[in-house]
């Protein structure tokens, strides 16, 4: 059992006013452990000891800040293998996405924060102003259950290394792989204060930190609904809001792609951590020359997957984090009017934990709830198009823009990369770049993370004329 009874505030672990939260293992719906149910004081408490920080880590040098997350990146390496793990029992991820993904990519960023930290950009002078960077001051970071740790380090490194404090409240349902990072904070020598962990649920620690008076800037990851009612909760006291939000991605894979490979890396990308992935690609646009063979490819790839316990090697496909996730994803699935080619609600799975099926519809119309809607879910929606352009009308009726993908001749594929309103775009398989920005178009998203720009959104700027 994983059993963490405090929250972590002003360097101190201290225990909370409030009641307990039980952690669930959603691939066999035993409860693993439980964390603090925190409340509106334990935030009041870790805001103003983020305040109290502030000063002296925004006046510490950028590159001695790098130093202290070199600290942190090296104590959090050390915790690698309880990471994967801990993600594997909380969200269900399979041990080697979990080892890769889970683990692996929050460590990337982490040591990319801290070499970006120990090499200042040098100043700019435009005229007779000297233009200075400046950290945004308290920041309050309130992240979703599907990259548990990387959602955490991404906004977390990025503020500590631009010189902001941060309370930080994890998702209520994967709590437990945060206190991975603030115990390697608290090993690492991060000053007291400096990063603050309060853990609850979204009703009462995250609409205490969005609303609170002595919060400079609120960083969001999760959904689209949530993220409007932050920006409700900020917009009185005009405090800035950078949200990374839901997704409904489309790859686009045109005449004269590779279409095998194409479908292979679409439906691995559109089940990736069975389908909670924001940036997943759950539109499949394929010319109508070469649909049906896509579209028997995909049912193919999809029936091979196989689901179960994410610590059996074999499994591909981990549960939904949450019944709930469950019975939501179950009830696309149930109301849609396409063609089903792979997985269904009538497909076999486990008797017991939150698994659906990797699920294939083709002959989908662009303008139905399966194509519009964010699923969340392992559910893959194939749409025929005529032409180019009427392949990017598709892709860009959406009220979301994440990401996308894009195959075909080079010159052909970027030009409809170009044409996509997404913040993202992958040719011919591009691999992922933790280090360029990331964010959304549209209601995916304001602002960027990851990297010098996912930096610079916990920056001022200010102009000092001489
Ligand atoms: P969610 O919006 O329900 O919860 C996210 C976080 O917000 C949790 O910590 C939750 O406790 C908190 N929260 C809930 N209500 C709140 C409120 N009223 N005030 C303040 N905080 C509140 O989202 P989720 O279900 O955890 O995550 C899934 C969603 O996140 C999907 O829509 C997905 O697309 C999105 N997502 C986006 C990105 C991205 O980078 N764009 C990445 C991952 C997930």
């Amino acid at each position: 059992m994983f059993e963490r009874d405090r929250l972590y505030i002003g360097g101190s672990w201290v225990s909370s006013p409030g009641d307990r939260i039980a952690v669930e293992n959603p691939s066999t719906e035993e409860v693993l452990g439980h964390v603090p149910a925190g409340t509106a004081s334990d935030v009041d408490n870790a805001v103003a000891a983020a305040r109290a920080a502030f000063d002296g880590w925004a006046g510490t040098p950028m590159a001695s800040r790098g130093a202290v997350l070199d600290r942190l990146h090296a104590s959090l390496a050390a915790r690698a293998g309880d990471i994967a793990r801990t993600v594997g029992l909380e969200l269900g991820t399979p041990r080697k996405v979990a080892e890769r993904v889970q683990a692996g990519l929050p460590l990337t960023v982490l040591k990319g924060y801290a070499d970006l930290a120990a090499r200042p950009v040098p100043e700019e002078t435009v005229g007779n102003s000297l233009i200075v960077h400046e950290p945004v001051g308290v920041v309050g970071a309130i992240t979703p259950w599907n990259y548990p740790l990387h959602q955490v380090v991404a906004k977390v490194a990025a503020a500590l290394a631009a010189g902001c404090t941060v309370v930080l409240k994890p998702s209520e349902l994967t709590p437990l792989v945060a206190y991975l990072l603030i115990d390697a904070a608290d090993e690492a020598g991060v000053p007291a204060g400096v990063l603050n962990l309060v853990t609850g649920t979204g009703p009462v620690v995250g609409a205490a930190i969005a609303g609170h008076p002595d919060v400079d800037m609120v960083s969001f990851t999760g959904s689209t609904a949530t993220g409007r009612a932050i920006t409700h909760a900020a917009a009185d006291r005009i405090a800035k809001v950078a949200l990374e939000l839901g997704g409904k991605s489309a790859n686009v894979i045109l005449d004269d792609a590779d279409v095998t490979r194409a479908v292979k890396v679409g439906v691995g990308n559109a089940f990736l951590n069975s389908g909670q992935t924001c940036t997943a690609w759950t539109r499949m646009l394929v010319a109508r020359s070469r649909y049906d063979e896509a579209v028997a490819l995909a049912a193919k790839a999809a029936a091979s997957y196989s689901v179960g316990d994410p610590f059996d090697d074999a499994t591909r496909l981990g549960p939904l984090v949450s019944a709930s996730q469950k019975a939501r994803v179950l009830g696309f699935v149930e109301r849609a009017t396409a063609r089903l080619v792979a997985g269904g609600p009538d497909a076999p799975l486990p008797p017991a934990g939150h698994f659906v099926a990797p699920t294939v519809f083709a002959d989908v119309d662009p303008s139905s709830e399966l194509a519009q809607e964010e699923i969340f879910g392992p559910v893959l929606s194939i749409i025929p198009f005529d032409s180019d352009d009427d392949a990017v009308a598709i892709a860009n009726n959406s009220r979301y823009g994440l990401a996308g993908g894009v195959w075909g001749s080079d010159d052909r594929a970027l030009a409809v990369a170009r044409r996509l309103r997404t913040g993202a775009v992958d040719v011919n398989g591009g691999a992922f770049n933790p280090f360029a920005p990331f964010g959304g178009y549209k209601q995916s998203g304001v602002g960027r993370e990851l990297g010098a720009y996912g930096l610079a959104e916990f920056q001022q700027t200010k102009a000092i004329q001489r």
